[in-house]
């Protein structure tokens, strides 16, 4: 993961984070009909009553990855441990929903990211005890700008994602599935036509993390 954001081809990581939601297939039938596999950083308090979209990740290839369970800052941020407990509440309610007992995604994202911030130091000490615990994290390098504004639009998402991939050729793109986010899913099909165009390949954690 410390290699992430280099290749000497270009690559994209399209990533969703927040959700399941009712936006959530929506960007599943976008992603289908562009044959495009990608990674939900999923959120633990929204799988109940989304199990069948969660089976739907799965089942088409996609990568559910662990963003927590309550995306509360002070509770998720009180202590490491609730960090990593979290992630286990979290990998609890995936692998329910899917019905595969054995399944641990190893790939977490710290709500709000891991620099920076008054937790920075908590997360940092986490991040050791995620990794002992074989989870590895990964934030992002570039992201359309959906949770920069209420008043998000198609052309400020593409906007946001041409500054922020300008000059990269490893892009980890940050994107959320939330309810509020139904933009983002109408900005994908252009998102995605504009990286195709500037020659980015399409890749999976599962591509890294076997
Ligand atoms: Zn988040």
């Amino acid at each position: 993961m410390e290699n992430i954001y280099k290749s000497d081809t270009k690559r994209v990581f399209l990533t969703f984070d927040d959700g399941p939601s009712t936006v959530t297939p929506k960007i599943l039938d976008i992603l289908k009909q562009e044959n495009i596999k990608v990674t939900f950083f999923v959120l633990g308090c929204n799988v109940n009553g989304k199990e069948e979209t969660l089976k739907r990740m799965y089942e088409e290839g996609h990568y559910i990855a662990n963003h927590g369970y309550t995306h509360n800052y002070s509770k998720i941020y009180a202590s490491v441990e609730n960090v990593l407990d979290e992630y286990n509440q979290c990998n609890e309610v995936v692998k329910n929903a899917i019905g595969v007992p054995e399944y641990n995604s190893h790939l977490f994202r710290f709500p709000g990211g891991l620099p920076g911030g008054k937790y920075a130091e908590l997360k940092k000490q986490a991040r050791e005890l995620l990794s002992q615990n074989d989870v590895l994290n990964v934030d992002w390098n570039a992201l359309t700008g959906d949770a920069e504004t209420n008043d998000l639009s198609i052309e400020f998402e593409l906007t946001r994602l041409s500054q922020t991939t300008q000059n990269k050729n490893s892009i980890v793109l940050l994107m959320h599935d939330a309810v509020t986010k139904s933009v983002t899913a109408e900005a994908l099909p252009q998102i995605i036509a504009t990286l195709r165009e500037e020659g980015y390949e399409f890749k999976n954690f599962y591509d890294i993390i076997k």
